[in-house]
């Protein structure tokens, strides 16, 4: 990770948002789509860890932007969103 502590923005993802795909993790990863006749209509889909390393390669094609947080992980912030 190269962004410095200091240029965090807020986190968009919290403790409510859960995987997609397992929907008993705590995503950390929201994936914007592209509009396609082919893909969810909220155009969002969000990943744990686990599934966004699985998906991030399938997704490619249709991916927008993504909003990548795992650095959650890393900065001390629970899931109840307090910083230590
Ligand atoms: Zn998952």
């Amino acid at each position: 990770m190269s962004i410095a502590p200091t240029e965090h923005p807020l986190a968009t993802l919290n403790a409510t948002h859960r995987c997609d795909r397992c929907s008993n993790s705590r995503a950390y990863v929201l994936v914007l789509l592209k509009d396609s006749d082919n893909l969810p209509e909220s155009g969002e889909l969000y990943f744990c860890v686990h599934h966004a390393d699985q998906y991030k390669e399938p997704l490619a094609p249709y991916t927008r932007d993504t909003i990548d947080e795992r650095w959650q992980l890393t900065e001390g912030i629970r899931d109840d969103g307090h910083v230590h």
